[in-house]
């Protein structure tokens, strides 16, 4: 399914739509192209063909509540997120570890969890780093961004990306 980048009229992103929902729209004139890639696939009626847009923008401002832009904790994002590299050796990791074990009070939340490989998340078990002279490798922190909250929907359009703003990793 394609999916459209729509803007608010102050150009803000407010969420993807599917290409149906961007034509229908457009047809209704509350939204305008803001870009099209070149090989867009066409949406065919039986009286007209409009390419499917990349952005589009509605006509009026819609005001919309807060959101916040701080994606879920996942084991998946926390890996991509750590780019599936241990918190403690560098090594491959495919497990996450609470770096305060959820026993002794840590919370599930971005900035203590860790990718760790199976060795050291078995290793850790419900200790602290101080208790074993461990010591991170980096800190753990939240990303933010409506292109990390886009990422697991699969290929983002280029063209979607200045609208994106910017996507923090832990470094
Ligand atoms: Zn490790």
């Amino acid at each position: 399914m394609e999916r459209v980048l729509l803007l608010n009229a102050s150009c803000e992103p407010l969420q993807l739509v599917t290409a149906r929902r961007a034509i229908t729209l457009l047809i209704g004139e509350r939204a305008e192209v803001v870009a099209a890639r070149n090989d867009a696939l066409a949406f065919r009626s039986p009286s007209t063909e409009t390419r499917v847009p990349s952005i589009v923008r509605l006509r009026n401002y819609v005001k919309v509540p807060f959101r916040s832009t701080q994606p879920p904790v996942s084991r998946r994002a926390v890996l991509l997120r750590d780019q599936y590299r241990c918190g403690y050796c560098d090594g491959h990791a495919d497990t996450i570890d609470h770096v305060m074990p959820r026993s002794r009070g840590g919370r599930h939340e971005w900035t203590n969890v860790i990718a760790a490989c199976k060795r050291h998340n078995l290793q850790k078990g419900d200790r602290l780093l101080h208790e074993i002279g461990w010591e991170l490798l980096f800190e753990p922190t939240a990303p933010s961004g409506l292109l990390w909250r886009w990422r697991h929907l699969g290929e983002i359009d280029p063209l979607w990306e200045p609208y994106l703003g910017e996507t923090q990793f832990a470094a």
